[in-house]
């Protein structure tokens, strides 16, 4: 007997909620246009390898992969930067830098489900490629502002760090890059004491051990500040202190441009996927205690799958995260009311004439539909009131005759007796 439900983490998106993740969507992709991103389109299912490659354990694990009828290993997508890698690797390697790209679609990750984590979810993903200025880094911040201003949010900040601090310190005290993952993914879910006992376990000297504990602490949200008592922590730290540095440099940036968002910093903020080389973000609402975005810089992903040493960034925005948060902060799309016509012919034989006209308003972008459940015009026009129908229009042979109709405006419940020839232009009048 089949279950007539959908699997666990996997949800049915209704009309009405449908309309809220595409019209995130629509901002998004007309975003990447005024921002000059240029969209592509990826599989949703690639070999397991390539997603594989520099994911980070915590979504390795969680892939969902199998073997295809040909025999080979593959998985479905659980984010898109490996597909992007992979193009800008191959098929892209020759396209002139900067190269700007956009893309938007479902990824699948065996997540345990709670509140804004599902197993299908929708990221709108843009990633920035070829530029290692912190010009680069200052637009893909802009960017992610852009988004949250553009979809009305009132109350967010971003979160930001360097990934060159931490690794800067483990990397001089010899700590492998293995080893300097382990410690990320473990600061990354807030286990910190775990994070230092591997560290120490590593060999990392005492003062070492000593610099992350202060390094951990030092947070806040007066950006020149706190990155001032972070560069002054990891004094001994060549590398590090050029982290800082670069961070520092971003965020000017920024700032100067007049790009306002609340920003804290965090020193020893470990973003949990592998592949970050400098600086990282996310960004919050305080309804959740989960990131809506999560980005940062990538210098090294390209490499990996066989192109050029190519520096890059990008952000990935989840779409369902940021509808939720905009259901929480009340924040509704701006989308036009806009008409809704409903077409209902007196009798079986107009049918015909209702088809007609049904078509020559929509050739007007008038969005009309046709009484097909063989209702008479009293209950057809109470179902036009159930499906907040804006006009209905009645067509009887009386009127026909003469080359008119019968529009009603279904909320002031008045109706007129109007030419075919100008029905359009009398809907889009509005009420008289
Ligand atoms: P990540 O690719 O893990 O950096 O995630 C980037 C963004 O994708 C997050 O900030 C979320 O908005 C969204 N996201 C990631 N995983 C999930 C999930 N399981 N369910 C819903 N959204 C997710």
């Amino acid at each position: 007997m089949p279950q007539f439900r959908t699997l666990r983490g996997m949800r049915d998106f209704l009309p009405k909620d449908a309309k809220k993740m595409r019209y995130v969507e629509v901002v998004a992709r007309d975003l990447a246009r005024l921002y000059g991103y240029g969209e592509i389109i990826t599989p949703v299912v690639e070999h397991y390898d390539i997603l594989a490659a520099k994911s980070g354990e915590e979504i390795r694990e969680r892939m969902y992969a199998f073997t295809d009828m040909g025999g080979r290993r593959v998985a479905l997508r659980p984010e898109f930067t490996a597909s992007i890698a992979r193009l800008v690797a191959t098929k892209m390697r020759h396209e002139p830098k900067p190269m700007k790209l956009f893309c938007a679609g479902s990824l699948y990750r065996y997540d345990e489900p709670q509140h804004g984590r599902f197993r299908e979810f929708w990221q709108a993903n843009y990633e920035l490629i070829g530029s290692s200025k912190p010009e680069a880094d200052a637009e893909i911040l802009t960017l992610t502002y852009d988004l949250i201003e553009r979809l009305g949010f009132r109350n967010y900040w971003v979160k930001i760090g360097h990934v060159g601090i931490l690794r800067g310190i483990l990397a001089q005290e010899g700590i492998a890059e293995e080893q300097q993952n382990t410690i990320m993914q473990l600061l990354d879910k807030k286990r910190l004491d775990e994070a230092l006992t591997v560290t120490r376990e590593s060999g990392a000297s005492q003062s070492c051990v000593a610099t992350l504990k202060k390094l951990l602490e030092t947070r806040g949200k007066d950006v020149f500040q706190v990155l001032k008592e972070t560069k002054r922590v990891v004094e001994d730290y060549e590398s590090a202190v050029a982290a800082v540095e670069n961070l520092r440099e971003i965020l000017e940036l920024t700032r100067e441009s007049g790009v306002k968002f609340e920003t804290l910093i965090e020193a020893g903020f470990a973003r949990g996927l592998e592949y970050y080389t400098g600086m990282i973000f996310e960004s919050c609402v305080p309804e959740f205690e989960i990131a809506l975005a999560g980005g940062g810089r990538y210098d090294k992903l390209i490499e990996l799958f066989g192109g050029e040493p190519t520096p890059a960034l990008g952000v990935a925005q989840g779409i369902d995260r940021l509808v939720l948060a905009m259901k929480k902060q009340k924040v509704s799309p701006k989308v036009p009311e806009e008409n809704k016509v409903m077409i209902i012919p007196v009798g079986e034989e107009l049918k015909t004439k209702a088809f007609e006209l049904s078509l020559k308003l929509r050739n007007t972008k008038i969005p009309a539909e046709v009484e097909m459940m063989g209702r008479t015009v009293s209950k057809a026009l109470s179902d036009a009131d159930r499906r907040r129908v804006t006009h209905a229009v009645i067509v009887g042979p009386e009127e026909l005759r003469e080359e008119r109709v019968v529009l009603r405006d279904m909320k002031k419940r008045k109706q007129r007796v109007v030419e075919i020839q100008n029905l359009s232009k009398e809907i889009l009048r509005g009420p008289n």
